[in-house]
């Protein structure tokens, strides 16, 4: 779960680039990097300004990955590339983010991000390389600063709509509107451009271009194995990771200068990565079944049984088989139940039923039953606003009002399950981690899975080193495998409801 059910330093996402509505004047000058000519609303000095705003929200809301080290490595990667950018002159900054997904993004103002998913997926720098010229390359062709001016009319929609969306299975993005502006998807002559400056930049700073397409084939295996909806950010932004990839290939082939040398030691780079933090951190929340577990915020609930469950950036959730109906915790950022409930039922449209509770498991609590006007008709629902260690968590469920009947039982026992957690073994999970071992002899990947066991799948080993599951490792090569993090046994309780 994302900034509001992350952890207690992160908090919500306010619109972050509200600083752009401001801006009315139009230039067209020609831009250095792609040689166009381009209409900007946006100045350099507002570009900066609208940068470091959102540099900010994204610090608050994903988080950085807390180690110095690897911040000051991707910084580095990032300056020597952008020092051969046409816009070396911006203070360029580079981020290591907190968060599992295979991804990287670039706004305004030069600031480029990489997650910790995507670099604990590469083996070596030349490949994370490629992908930093790529983003930087959007921020040098400004195709950040143009999109976001598309970005401010549709980021006002959201505001507007911000408690209850008549999509109800979107739920999960309503939650991530504050960030959305940052995934727009960029044009495939974007796509293009970028990936020409990054291969550029990365062959101008002497790294070895050919991993490039390396990282397409990994973006790609990685999102063969995600669940349906789950695709990696970098590729859902960026099309035709094959078609990029085959592109690509051909311009290094054609490349006049004979390739650099430079990151590709999948030692060293491989190093770096011991002791990384792998895939989901269930400290930030896991379902087992349809129960969720958040084991910061030691609470514990209950979804209904055979709803689809999400743990998203903003908000847990869950929508019955049908999508007619949703249930969805976030954080309300108020001080008490009664505030929170007061705002809630305050937003226009918004009627409130019979007081229902008013208390859940021990736990102050304001709970109303809600009807609610929206564009596509009346919602009925139940909203409960719940104390616990210092926040209000707003639980909503809710569902068309011609539904009603056949939802209300469910979504008052789904309601009526937010409790403390107090279970010692989920309290203390952790999360799953990278650990580098270097192989005596060369052995297949089935053979270093049996004696170095990992806890993930076969399938996500043979990914992460960019073997083939039938492959063979390398002799006097260090390779990954990816240990602890496993989640108790569902405790009897739960597996009683
Ligand atoms: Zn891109």
């Amino acid at each position: 779960m994302g900034p509001l059910l992350h952890r207690g330093r992160r908090r919500p996402v306010a619109a972050p680039l509200a600083v752009a509505a401001a801006v009315g004047v139009a230039a067209c000058a020609t831009n250095p990097a792609t040689g166009r000519r381009q209409i900007s609303l946006v100045s350099e000095s507002q570009e900066k300004q609208m940068g470091q705003q959102a540099d900010q929200e994204v610090a608050a809301s994903i988080g950085l990955y807390p180690e110095t080290n690897l911040q000051a490595y991707v910084q580095r990667i990032g300056e020597g590339l952008a020092a051969h950018s046409e816009r070396p002159g911006l203070a360029w900054t580079f981020r290591l983010v907190d968060d599992p997904a295979v991804n990287a993004f670039a706004i305004p103002g030069g600031y480029v991000y990489v997650t910790r998913g995507l670099v604990s997926y590469l083996t070596s720098e030349a490949e994370l390389a490629a992908v930093m010229g790529h983003e930087i390359g959007h921020v040098t062709a400004r195709h950040t600063v143009s999109m976001i001016s598309k970005a401010q009319l549709a980021n006002v929609g959201l505001m507007l709509g911000m408690i209850l969306r008549p999509e109800l299975q979107n739920y999960g993005n309503l939650a991530e509107a504050g960030l959305s502006v940052l995934f727009l998807k960029y044009s495939r002559d974007a796509e293009r451009q970028a990936d020409d400056l990054g291969l550029r930049y990365v062959t101008r700073g002497g790294y070895d271009p050919r991993p490039m397409t390396d990282v397409f084939t990994t973006l790609e295996r990685v999102s063969a194995t995600e669940k349906k909806g789950r695709v990696p950010g970098w590729l859902s932004t960026h099309p035709d990771p094959g078609d990029r990839r085959t592109r690509i290939g051909q311009e290094i082939a054609a490349l006049t200068t004979p390739p650099g040398t430079l990151g590709r030691d999948r030692a060293e780079y491989l190093r770096r990565l011991d002791g990384m933090e792998f895939g989901e951190d269930p400290r930030e929340g896991f379902f087992q079944q349809n129960v969720f577990y958040h084991p910061e915020m030691r609470f514990r609930f209950a979804f209904p049984p055979g709803w689809k469950t999400s743990n998203q950036k903003q908000a847990v959730g869950a929508t019955s088989p049908g999508e007619d109906a949703v249930v969805v915790i976030t954080l309300a950022q108020r001080d008490s139940p009664e505030i929170a409930s007061r705002e809630f039922f305050s937003q226009g449209g918004v009627q409130q039923g019979s007081a229902w509770r008013g208390d859940i498991n021990g736990l102050p609590a304001v709970a109303h039953g809600f009807a609610a006007q929206t564009q596509q008709g009346v919602l009925r629902g139940l909203a409960a606003f719940v104390s616990h260690q210092g926040k209000v968590f707003q639980i909503l469920g809710y569902t068309p009002s011609s539904r009603w009947a056949r939802y209300d039982n469910v979504m008052a026992e789904a309601l009526n399950s937010f409790e403390r957690l107090t279970d010692r073994r989920y309290l203390q999970v952790e999360p799953k981690k990278l650990d580098i071992v270097n192989l005596p002899r060369a052995m297949s990947l089935r053979e270093f899975a049996e004696r170095y066991p990992s806890t993930v799948p076969l399938e996500t080993l043979a990914i992460i080193n960019e073997v083939p599951v039938d492959g063979t490792l390398e002799a006097g090569q260090p390779a990954k495998r990816v240990v602890g993090g496993n989640l108790p046994d569902e405790s009897p309780r739960s597996l009683r409801r």
